[in-house]
């Protein structure tokens, strides 16, 4: 199992190394996608992690018990689909194939549990229709 979390850090935690417990204990795969640490400050990572369901589950129980929240990037990466005109620009830059064009129709789609939370897209979607937000 395959997936990419959101782990929110606040002033108290941001310092952890849970992302060793991680591995060591749960042995889970961890790429780490990005990363924002401030001192004492609200502070991000986005991983992909990958291992068993249980073991997962087991290493998800472990954030929250550090205080670590962790969250789909489905929750931190939305499309306004009222405003999306299809338009195609950010499928060329998504490095992941969230955004994708679906043929024959040639709808651009969005596939959250693909998306690295990387923010290219936001800044090439002219109607600005695509947020990143943590
Ligand atoms: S660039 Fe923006 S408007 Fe164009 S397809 Fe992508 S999300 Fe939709
Ligand atoms: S943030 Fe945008 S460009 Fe980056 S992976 Fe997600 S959908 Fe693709």
């Amino acid at each position: 199992m395959k997936r990419i979390y959101v782990l929110h850090f606040d002033q108290n935690n941001y310092d952890k190394p849970v992302v060793y417990q991680l591995i060591r204990n749960f042995d889970l795969v961890v790429n780490i996608l990005r990363a924002v640490i401030l001192p004492r400050k609200e502070s991000y990572l986005v991983l992909e992690i990958s291992g068993e369901e249980e073991l997962l589950e087991r290493g998800l129980a472990f954030l929250k018990n550090e205080g670590v929240k962790a969250e789909t990037v489905r929750k931190s990466v939305r499309r306004n689909e009222d405003i999306c005109i299809s338009c195609g620009a950010c499928t060329a830059i998504c490095p992941t194939g969230a955004l994708y064009i679906e043929r024959p129709s040639m709808e651009v789609l969005f596939a959250p549990e693909k998306c690295s939370a990387c923010g290219l897209c936001v800044n090439v979607c002219p109607p600005r229709a695509m947020e990143v937000n943590f």
